[in-house]
Order: structure tokens, then sequence, then C-alpha cells
């Protein structure tokens, strides 16, 4: 796969605009943190850019990222470069947001794995994409795919499968998504379990976008609830899933977010030293 992440870089608008032609990808600076390049796009930007990928006809993937994923992205050598060679990666957590203020490189916004979710459904549905999902319990991505048919009745389901799969029962499931002559593959198996899997897989399936969309099949078909848009919009989504799933997200969020606060401080650190 074509590191395309790679091709996007900030740049004059000249060459911004030579780049943008020969990647056939919208121009973007992008804020590094944590040796990650994340992209700097609204979320129509990154619409866009997605729809000029799948117009590729080759398989393509991104990534969304916050503070837990930057945090194993510095211990999970392989988590890394996959981010690395992912075709666009954006910022799904709001403290990554904030952290590229800090940097003085501010992402536009927050362009989350499960807001993409939804509208790349909804493009699927009015362009007769066929769309494949993979991840979660059997009843929840079941009950997410007939949701979103009775919502979109022209969406085509290439199929789904649930996420708790054996490696013996991998190659079956990579041969009924690339049967299901599917174009777009949602992946929800939680982090780095998704990207892994993806990035070991999507070539294989056909597909010609593939994006790991966390817990949303969840959120979707009702089994856990999302935060409410308030606590979206102040940064605080997750405290509600700590308050929702207190046993599972503890570590995550009281850990991980100290360990994003440290990794950040430490790159502010070195920065203004160099500077
Ligand atoms: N999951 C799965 N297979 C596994 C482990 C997890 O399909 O082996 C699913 C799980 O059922 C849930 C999702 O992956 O639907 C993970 O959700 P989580 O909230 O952890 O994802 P996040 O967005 O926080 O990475």
């Amino acid at each position: 796969m074509q590191p395309l992440n790679k091709e996007i870089q900030p740049a004059t608008k000249t060459e911004n605009e030579s780049l943008s032609a020969a990647s056939c990808l919208l121009p973007s600076a992008y804020c590094t943190i944590a040796g990650i390049d994340i992209n700097n796009l609204s979320q129509d930007e990154a619409i866009e850019n997605i729809g000029r990928l799948i117009a590729k006809n080759e398989p393509h993937y991104m990534v969304v990222v916050n503070a837990a994923k930057v945090v194993t992205a510095t211990r999970d050598s392989e988590l890394k470069r996959i981010i690395s060679n992912a075709d666009l990666v954006t910022a799904d957590g709001m403290s990554v947001v904030w952290a590229s203020r800090l940097f003085g490189r501010p992402l536009k916004e927050r362009v989350t794995g499960i807001d993409l979710f939804a509208r790349l459904i909804a493009t699927a549905a009015a362009k007769n994409l066929r769309v494949y999902f993979l991840g979660a319990r059997d009843e929840a991505v079941k009950k997410v795919v007939e949701m979103l048919k009775t919502q979109h009745p022209t969406l085509q389901v290439a199929g789904s499968h649930h996420g708790y799969f054996t490696d013996s029962e991998n190659p079956a499931i990579v041969e009924d998504i690339k049967s299901s002559r599917a174009d777009l593959l949602f992946v929800a198996m939680g982090s780095p379990k998704q990207e892994k899997w993806i990035a070991a897989n999507v070539e294989k399936t056909g597909a010609r976008f593939a994006l790991g969309v966390g817990g949303s099949f969840d959120h979707l078909s009702g089994a856990v609830r999302r935060a409410p848009l308030w606590m979206q919009n102040a940064g605080l989504e997750w405290l509600h899933r700590l308050m929702s799933e207190p046993r599972r997200m503890w570590r995550r969020y009281l850990i991980g977010n100290s360990q994003f606060i440290w990794v950040v401080v430490k790159q502010f650190f070195s920065r203004k030293s160099r500077a």
C-alpha cells in the first residue's frame, strides 16, 4: 500500500497544489504528536479525501487517533508503523486537538471514527457502494445492520460478521469479505486490534477503503450510549465512557490520559529547548 499520508505535506500553496494533484487528495498540513502525523482536515475535507481514495479503486485505510492510541503507539512499534502507513489520520479525541494547539499547529477539529462512519454510510447508500461490517458482538453487529438498512433503504450491505473469531477462522472471514465485493469495510474490534487486523488484511479483502470504528457498532445499536452532545463538544466524551463502564475504562482513561499529558509535556519542552 502506498503511504499516501506522507504525500500530504505542510507546504506552500503551489507545492500543495502539485502534491494534491499527484496524490488525488486535498492538500492538508499536519500536526505531529509523539511521532504521529495527524492530518489537519475538517470532517467535510476528510470525507472528500476518502471519496478520492475510494475512486482510486485500490485498497486504502484510515486511522483515527485519541490520547490512548497515541500513548499505545509510543510503546507498540507495530501500531506506530501502521498509523504512519495509513492514507489518512485524524483526531478522534479532543485531547489530541488541544495538544495540536499547544504545539502551535492547531487541528481544525475532531474527526471521529463514529461520525465518519455515519456519514460514509449515507454516502454509500447514495452512491451504491457495498459495505461490510466486521466487529462487535453478534447481536450488536446484526442490530446495527438492520438499523442502518431501515434508515438508508438503498444501502447495499455486502455482509457482516462479529468480531470474536480465532486466527484459524480469519482466512474464511477474509474470503467472505472478498466474495462479498465490499467497497467499504468498517472494523469495530477496539484498538489496536482493529488497526492491526486492517493493516494485515485489507489488501486481501479487496475493499477500497477500511476504517477502524472502535465501539461505534455498540453505540449505534444502543448497547452502549454515546455521550450527550455537550460532553462531546466540551471534550468530555472520555468521562462519559469512564462513568458508563468504569471497570473496563479506568485504566484506559485515568492512566492513558495521564500518560498522554506526559508525552505532550515532554514534546513541548523538547521543542522549546531546541527553539
Ligand atoms: N471487540 C471485538 N472483538 C474483540 C474485542 C472487542 O469485536 O476481540 C469489539 C467490542 O465488542 C466492542 C469494540 O470491539 O464493540 C470495542 O469497543 P471499544 O469501546 O473498546 O473501542 P474504542 O473505540 O474505545 O477503541
